[in-house]
């Protein structure tokens, strides 16, 4: 069962359940019928019986009736006549009705099954119900009321296998009828189920050929649609979509992290190589470790950088969000981050009272301590850097400002990639992953990031969260 597909076993299933549904149906239209046949019959019966009653009349003499033309029957009857009218049914479907004495004995009429029936006693306006060799037989009998005629019974009879030709049609029909019935639900059943299902095997199947082909850009094809599976390969093309993407920057990131590594790397070799091909003086030896000493400390500083990222990217959906009193992590950073006095510069901060805000305290501090030390790092000797936090109805504003080296226009939108570094600023011990951090923690908290800044002016970079 587990071997078979979808479609086959809801065609399977389908089909059990409507063989069961069409076998009940059947035999209760077998049964209901049955009934109503056999009702039919003694209703018929009844009916025949009760006209018959009114057409037998009793004449002491026929001397006054006009024998030549009258169409009636005439028998002798005690000591004058019958009248049976032409309208007596003897017989009719198969529902024969005859006169008696009450001793049993006929008097007028046709019974099939005389002998036999004749013995069983009269009783008046009830069916009885007899088998005689094998055969069922209906009897309903009348005892005659009528002047004259006291003492004399109708009785009709008729037997039940009348009604065996109708059910046996019944039979064969339903028989006939009821298995092509069957045959024609169950195929319309499979080719819908076939029609239906269809977009998933070609999810199945593309998805098949973009695993073993390890081609993410190929997509699923199912045509235009509204329906479940067509909103299931829909969210399997956006899943490829983003698998793709993150595929991508995961190679971009290993590309460009190789490449910032291998500088430093080369120029750690190159003295090495250099100090080591003749003796050399103390002052030559010492000039070639400090070289040593800057690149190590700007590799560890690039691992560093690298591992805080990754781990930003890999716990994004673990951080925890919990109500922060913005206000005061802020001034508890800025306040930390005053004591740098790099360059002589100095910090200063305006924030607005109480600002509270759902987030992640971490993080939150990594963006501020990022930006600060971008200004520090690219500030000029003696300069500024302003700190400032206010909100309105909708949004927090964080303003971090300085009077520093600045970015030029064009450099502007790319300052926020990964291992970017600006013209001005690449001989500085950065790594150029500073603000693409700053900008997924933005990203994080559904904040947006934004720079103003002019070369030799200064900059102003504006982080918007929403309320
Ligand atoms: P890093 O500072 O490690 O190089 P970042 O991602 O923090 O990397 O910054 C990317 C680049 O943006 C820096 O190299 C620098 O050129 C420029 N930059 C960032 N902040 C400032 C700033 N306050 N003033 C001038 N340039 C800046």
């Amino acid at each position: 069962m587990k071997k078979l597909s979808i479609r086959a076993k809801i065609t399977l299933w389908f089909s059990i359940a409507l063989i069961i549904v069409v076998i009940i149906t059947y035999f209760m239209v077998l049964s209901v019928s049955n009934q109503i046949i056999h009702k039919t019959i003694r209703d018929n019966l009844i009916e025949t019986v009760e006209d018959n009653v009114d057409e037998i009349e009793y004449f002491a003499t026929i001397d006054d009736i006009d024998l030549e033309n009258d169409v009636d029957q005439f028998i002798r009857y005690e000591d004058g006549f019958l009248e049976i009218d032409d309208d007596f049914l003897n017989e009719v479907n198969q529902i024969y009705t005859s006169l008696y004495y009450s001793d049993g004995t006929l008097l007028y009429g046709e019974n099939p099954v005389i002998i036999e029936t004749s013995s069983i006693e009269f009783i008046d306006s009830q069916i009885q119900k007899v088998n005689v060799d094998g055969t069922i037989y209906y009897i309903f009998d009348r005892q005659l009321t009528q002047e004259g005629l006291e003492g004399l019974w109708l009785r009709g009879v008729v037997s039940e296998t009348q009604g065996n030709i109708q059910i046996a049609s019944i039979y064969k029909t339903s028989l006939i009828l009821m298995p092509l019935l069957v045959f024609i639900t169950i195929l319309g059943g499979y080719i819908i189920a076939r029609r239906a299902l269809r977009p998933i095997q070609q999810i199945s199947d593309s998805a098949t050929k973009i695993s073993q082909g390890g081609d993410l850009k190929q997509r699923i094809q199912v045509g235009d649609g509204n329906d479940e599976l067509h909103k299931l390969a829909n969210n399997f093309n956006d899943m490829f979509e983003r698998l793709d993407k993150s595929f991508q920057i995961e190679k971009q990131f290993t590309s460009d992290a190789s490449h910032e590594l291998r500088t430093p790397v080369s120029v750690i070799m190159a003295q090495c190589e250099l100090s080591l091909e003749k003796d050399r003086s103390v002052d030559e030896y010492k000039e070639a470790l400090s070289v040593i000493d800057r690149q190590s400390k700007k590799m560890s500083k690039l691992i560093n950088d690298m591992l805080d990222f990754t781990r930003l990217e890999l716990k994004s959906n673990q951080y925890i969000v919990e109500n922060i009193d913005l206000t005061e992590l802020f001034k508890s950073i800025c306040s930390d981050m005053s004591m740098i006095n790099a360059n002589n510069i100095t910090l200063e901060y305006n924030l607005e009272d109480s600002i509270f805000f759902s987030g992640n305290n971490e993080l939150l501090t990594c963006m501020l301590t990022n930006l600060i030390n971008n200004s520090y790092r690219y500030g000029k000797k003696d300069g500024h850097i302003w700190v400032k936090l206010e909100s309105n109805k909708d949004n927090i504003f964080l303003y971090v400002k300085d009077d520093g080296i600045g970015i030029a226009k064009e450099e502007q939108a790319k300052i926020f990639n990964r291992f970017y570094q600006a013209e001005n600023s690449r001989s500085n011990e950065g790594t150029g992953l500073g603000l693409s951090m700053v900008k997924e923690i933005v990203d994080f908290h559904k904040g947006k990031i934004s720079v103003e800044s002019e070369l030799d002016i200064g900059s102003t970079f504006t982080i918007t969260f929403p309320k």
